[in-house]
């Protein structure tokens, strides 16, 4: 079983994803909970180059290839060795993340991105993915730290990745499950719960 978290900045995706793996893991399920970028060696590189404040204005193509050379690593490494063992694996982000921000925020053919990612992947695709949607105001409000490389985007840019993954979860109702990031984490965890039960392997 292979589900992805998606979602912008501060969405919660990477508490959700922690909790739905405890849970998980209570019911005995074997549980790889990774995320993109950075879940190899090669990859922690990546992200070091990909979020690098002083890298303004790098080219939306190489910033595309980079993100898809830490995901065909990830899936290589990470992934795709973890389901066939029979685990499940929980990504925090995953092709989508690149169709809303190298896509619709970059402002690159989506097709393009599609192919370039299907190649990345061997075409894995999640069997579910939860995107928690919150409204970028809301989310970058959260954050802590220093804004990274994409954070530090304009609003408009943000509004762009959000109203993708929109796009995408209502053109994919079965793979897709959206939750509202406003709603309290105890009760976000709880629905994603009652969507993944459907589908658990016995
Ligand atoms: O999820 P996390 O915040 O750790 O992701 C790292 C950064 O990479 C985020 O700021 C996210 O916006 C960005 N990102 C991206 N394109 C992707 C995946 C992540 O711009 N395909
Ligand atoms: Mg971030």
């Amino acid at each position: 079983l292979f589900v992805a978290f998606e979602g912008g900045e501060g969405s919660g995706k990477t508490t959700q994803s922690r909790l739905l793996a405890i849970w998980l893991r209570d019911q005995g399920y074997d549980v790889v909970q990774t995320r993109e970028p950075g879940s190899t060696k090669v990859g922690m590189r990546l992200r070091a180059i990909l979020l690098d404040a002083s890298h303004q204005g790098l080219s939306s193509r190489a910033e595309a290839m980079l993100y898809a050379a830490d995901r065909a690593e990830h899936v290589e490494k990470v992934i795709r060795p973890a389901l066939q063992r029979g685990s499940t694996v929980i990504s925090d982000r995953y092709v989508d993340s690149s169709l809303a921000y190298q896509g619709a925020g970059r402002s690159l053919d989506r097709d393009e991105v599609i192919r370039v990612n299907a190649w990345a992947t061997g075409g894995l695709r999640p069997d579910l993915t939860v995107l928690i949607d919150v409204s970028p105001s809301v989310g970058l409000r959260r954050m802590a730290s220093p804004a990274d490389r994409i954070e530090a985007e304009p609003m408009d840019f943000h509004e762009r990745v959000r109203r993708e993954f929109r796009a995408l979860a209502a053109a994919d109702p079965d793979r897709y499950f959206v939750v509202d990031g406003a709603l309290p984490q105890e009760e976000i965890s709880r629905l994603i719960q009652d969507r993944v039960r459907e589908i658990l392997p016995d």
